[in-house]
């Protein structure tokens, strides 16, 4: 397994040119499981965001005016190359943030799946025609594309979701400035040089890394960009929306969220256990959708909590470019600290603690944030970690009786991303699951991130979807066009 050599030099690319920044400072980027400075990377700032816009205004004009056929073919290119370069991609990801190679494996078949699902849904943009109310009159509805878009990505799956925002602005005729998060910018980097394989024309796609104020101020300003598309924290996007809001420009928001899991009495208890705990652990507990807070019936908890004791005792926590690993480290020292305030806040107020609870001592991991895959039971509504996201590897377990109770907890928060129930009663299944008040909604199921279903959450976890039937909507607009036919 290739492991990356350090440091290597990064620049940005605007039009169809690789460029230092005008600044010539770099970000560097660290592996958080060892300190290894895995890449420097030029930092940019107003003046290379302005000629992105510049760049992707320009090459509006023709791109979204291409056919719908030709914009697939690259697409379909890019998918291709992606899967080409599995390897490749997945070792930046394990190097630049710390994943597991074998989960950095599946991130980057799901990058490449966006690009194989845009393609095809670039091909199907249909309009509508409308029986008038007046004799002489034809109604017609277009779709036309947005215009350039700004995207913003986060650091905790560095391919993935730069291909969630990419695939389907340019299947819909979009022009594109992304910017990636600074932990972890390689990853977006070795995706535009396969981009420029693939053939995107020049000015399409174009890459900005630096002062995320500084440069998202610049997008913001700009009317020429008529929509922004966001994945990150509910705090950030709330400053983006407020922001975007002087212009009426078009928003999409994938943000935080705080996944409740029931599991009711009556659940295949041994299948349930094996899932909670690959979904909590999953990317060392660093995503939006894994499960934030789990709550069991009383009459199973004992049994519950003995068997996912076990499963998580036998998680293998390291640096990720080993097959064998589950749990990598914390994506860094503010990470970190969030998880051992969050555990240490529970303890303190009550929870008891099952497993883990502190930072490795082991001498392997010194260089490196990691924290032990934690269990905590006898949580409640009180603590931090009930009411935040930890963000690491950190299972809370709180208990509950009825489901009427369960239900008025899960939905007792302001994030509505994704949630998950465990029971093998189909009644109960479609009235907990038409109950709770999220985007998306898991029946014995973890995974409810499908390129084919539309991922996106309610309420302060965001606005519009990613995938899914309807994944170009966000990034075309309707034009009705009237006409009055003469005898
Ligand atoms: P974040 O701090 O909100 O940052 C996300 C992106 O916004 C980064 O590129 C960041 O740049 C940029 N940014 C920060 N401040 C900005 C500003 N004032 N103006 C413009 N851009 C700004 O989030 P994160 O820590 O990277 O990611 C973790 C969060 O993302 C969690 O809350 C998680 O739940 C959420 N998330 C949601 C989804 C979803 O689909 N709903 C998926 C993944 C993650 P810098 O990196 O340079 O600071």
């Amino acid at each position: 397994m290739e492991i990356l050599k350090s440091p290597k030099k990064y620049q940005l690319f605007i039009n169809g040119e690789w460029k230092d920044s005008i600044s010539n400072q770099f970000i560097e980027v660290v592996n958080p499981a060892n300190g290894n400075v895995v890449g420097q990377v030029a930092s940019g700032n107003m003046v290379e965001t302005k000629e992105a816009i510049d760049a992707a205004c320009n090459s509006f004009l023709s791109w979204s005016k291409e056919t719908p056929k030709a914009r697939a073919d690259i697409l379909m290119r890019l998918y291709s190359l992606l899967l080409e370069n599995e390897d490749h991609f997945a070792s930046v990801i394990t190097n630049e943030m710390g994943k597991p190679i074998v989960q950095a494996r599946s991130e980057v078949q799901i990058a490449a799946e966006h690009f194989r699902w845009n393609a095809e849904e670039a091909r199907r943009i249909y309009g509508k025609t409308i029986q008038s109310s007046e004799k002489q009159k034809r109604l017609s509805i277009i779709r036309q594309s947005v215009g350039p878009v700004a995207a913003i990505t986060p650091w905790n799956f560095p391919l993935s979701m730069v291909a969630r925002k990419l695939a389907p602005a340019l299947a819909a005729g979009c022009t594109v400035i992304l910017k990636p998060a600074e932990q972890t910018p390689i990853s977006a980097i070795e995706f535009f040089k396969l981009a420029e394989k693939a053939g995107v024309p020049k000015g399409v796609i174009n890459l900005v890394i630096g002062n995320p104020k500084e440069i998202g101020d610049v997008l913001l300003e700009d009317k020429r960009i008529r929509k922004i598309t966001f994945t990150g924290s509910t705090e950030v996007g709330k400053l983006l929306y407020k922001k975007a809001a002087n212009q009426v420009k078009r928003v999409s928001m994938e943000l935080g969220g705080h996944a409740p899991i029931i599991v009711f009495e009556d659940c295949d208890l041994e299948s349930t256990v094996n899932q909670v705990v690959r979904s909590k652990f999953n990317n060392t507990g660093q995503t939006c959708v894994c499960p934030n807070r789990i709550y069991v019936q009383e009459s199973i908890k004992d049994k519950f909590i003995n068997l996912f004791k076990e499963k998580v005792q036998s998680l293998k926590m390291g640096y990720g470019i080993d097959e064998n690993i589950d749990v990598g480290p914390v994506v860094n020292k503010s990470g970190l600290d969030k998880v051992k305030k969050h555990v240490e806040d529970a303890l303190q107020k009550g929870a008891t603690l099952v497993v883990g609870g502190k930072v490795s001592d082991k001498d392997h991991h010194k260089n490196g944030y990691f924290y032990e895959p934690t269990v905590l039971d006898c949580v409640n509504d009180q603590m931090l970690i009930a009411n935040q996201e930890t963000f690491g590897p950190v299972a809370p377990i709180f208990s509950f009786e009825i489901e009427e109770e369960v239900v008025k907890k899960a939905n007792n928060t302001d994030y509505g991303l994704a949630a998950y129930i465990f029971t093998e009663n189909l009644s109960r299944s479609v009235r907990v699951s038409e109950a709770l008040e999220y985007g998306m909604v898991g029946i014995n199921d973890t995974v409810v991130s499908q390129v084919e279903g539309a991922f996106g959450g309610i309420k302060e976890s965001g606005i519009g979807r990613e995938g899914g039937p309807d994944c170009l909507d966000d990034f075309l607009e309707m034009k009705l066009i009237t006409t009055i036919i003469r005898d």
